[in-house]
């Protein structure tokens, strides 16, 4: 049996009907924007590995950093016991979001934003205020497990869960010219001042297909909150970490987040790590002689030494003045491509904010995850060894920062020969 063979024996892949879809391509080596299959084809990754990838793949500095903890630590116990990588990584993360004071570790983004919540409604639970709703946007998504698909839109990946999960209050995305319905739709569900938190993807909803809005009303939006004492989680797992042309999304912002869920370029993408930074408001509520205040959550690989190290050798190289201008040519470089997509009347609409642009395509149907020109364009890209992974009908580009102009222009070309074509 070949590696694709005993793959399909073996192996349930995420997000994949496996009876439909086609053998997962095994890819046997990474470096910088490319992964490489057995032949040695190499796929320019486009879409920086689920928008984890900021540095390029396989990078030398993070893999030095990495192997160097593992001959010096490479596990313990967080309980009773702390390590020096994760003091320094909380210490830096701390100086990234100066308002925040604490940071809790677990090891992905749903777990990072499990973890807001539990905390959210824990800090209400003991200050022994009964508030105990939720609100979220429509269509967000803030991960797999139980909390997190609860606070995200109720759609076809959940319809199995529903029942169990529970009742959230959600209000539309504030898109241009929607800011005064959501406004509305918020005022009224936080006037009785029983909310325990309001959670949202800064800027950019990545998996509801790139949806963006402005920083302005999502700052409106805090004020509201911070009015009737709601607590306000910002779930950065995908919009950390430069994706956004700043540090943080939330740094375009005025008034501030009460909590920041982190995870994806945490690590360079490198590897699994989730944090929940919140503000000494909430951590004092938690310190009492009562044990009933703990905060009891925990993983076992909570902290993870090799993670935390692959973390801090991502800071550094997110300090380098080069990685700071390397975004900004992807930036520049994507709002000509936007410009140039203007004159093609199959786009719909293009939009960007930092180093992610959206291109929403005119189907004449209704735009959707289950969209067949998503599998059309998925397949023509990767023909000619581009991965960009369609969310129906909103094709992106999220780039690992260490791609070169010509490499954006690889990529731009293929989406207008497409549209040429097509
Ligand atoms: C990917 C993502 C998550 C979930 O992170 P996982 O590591 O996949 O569990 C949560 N929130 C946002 C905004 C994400 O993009």
């Amino acid at each position: 049996m070949n590696l694709q063979e005993k793959d399909k024996k073996y192996i349930w892949h995420p997000f994949t009907q496996m009876k439909t879809a086609p053998l997962n391509i095994p890819i046997v080596k990474g470096e910088g924007v490319y992964i490489y299959t057995e032949n040695g084809t190499k796929i320019l990754d486009a879409v920086s590995s689920w928008w984890t990838n900021i540095h390029g793949h396989s990078h030398p500095y993070i893999a030095e950093a990495v192997c160097e903890q593992f001959n010096t630590l490479e596990h313990v116990i967080f309980a009773g016991f702390t390590h020096p990588k994760a003091i320094e990584l909380s210490e830096r993360i701390i100086g990234k979001l100066p308002y925040l004071n604490k940071v809790f570790f677990s090891d992905n983004g749903s777990t990072a934003v499990e973890v807001a919540i539990k905390m959210a409604f824990q800090y209400w639970y003991n200050k022994k205020e009964t508030k105990t709703k939720i609100i979220a946007f429509n269509h967000a998504y803030h991960g797999d497990t139980f909390g997190a698909m609860s606070v995200g839109g109720r759609d076809t990946f959940n319809n199995p869960f529903n029942p169990f999960l529970f009742d959230v209050e959600f209000i539309d995305v504030p898109t241009p010219g929607n800011e005064n319905i959501v406004i509305q739709q918020l005022n009224e569900k936080v006037k009785n001042n029983d909310v325990a938190a309001f959670i949202f993807e800064p800027l950019v909803q990545g998996s509801a297909g790139m949806v963006m809005y402005a920083s302005e009303i999502l700052n409106e939006l805090i004020v509201i909150c911070k009015q009737h004492e709601v607590l306000c989680i910002a779930d950065e797992v995908m919009t950390g970490f430069g994706r956004t042309g700043k540090f943080f999304a939330t740094d375009y912002i005025e008034n501030k987040p009460d909590i920041v869920s982190l995870s994806k370029g945490l690590t360079g993408g490198t590897m699994p790590l989730g944090l929940t930074v919140c503000s000494d408001k909430i951590y004092n509520e938690f310190l009492s002689d009562d044990h009933s205040k703990t905060f009891f959550h925990g993983h076992s690989f909570t902290g993870h030494p090799l993670a935390c190290a692959a973390s801090c050798a991502s800071m550094d190289l997110m300090e380098k003045p080069e990685t700071w201008q390397q975004i900004e040519m992807i930036i520049a470089e994507h709002q000509q491509f936007g410009k140039k997509l203007e004159s093609y009347s199959l786009i719909k609409n293009v939009t960007q904010r930092g180093t992610i642009i959206a291109i929403e395509f005119d189907t004449g149907t209704n735009t959707s995850y289950f969209n067949n020109l998503r599998d059309v364009l998925y397949n023509y890209f990767l023909e000619k060894n581009i991965l960009l992974r369609p969310l129906g009908n909103i094709l992106y580009i999220l780039p690992p920062y260490c791609i070169t102009k010509d490499e954006l222009n690889t990529i731009y070309d293929a989406i207008e020969e497409f549209l040429i074509n097509y």
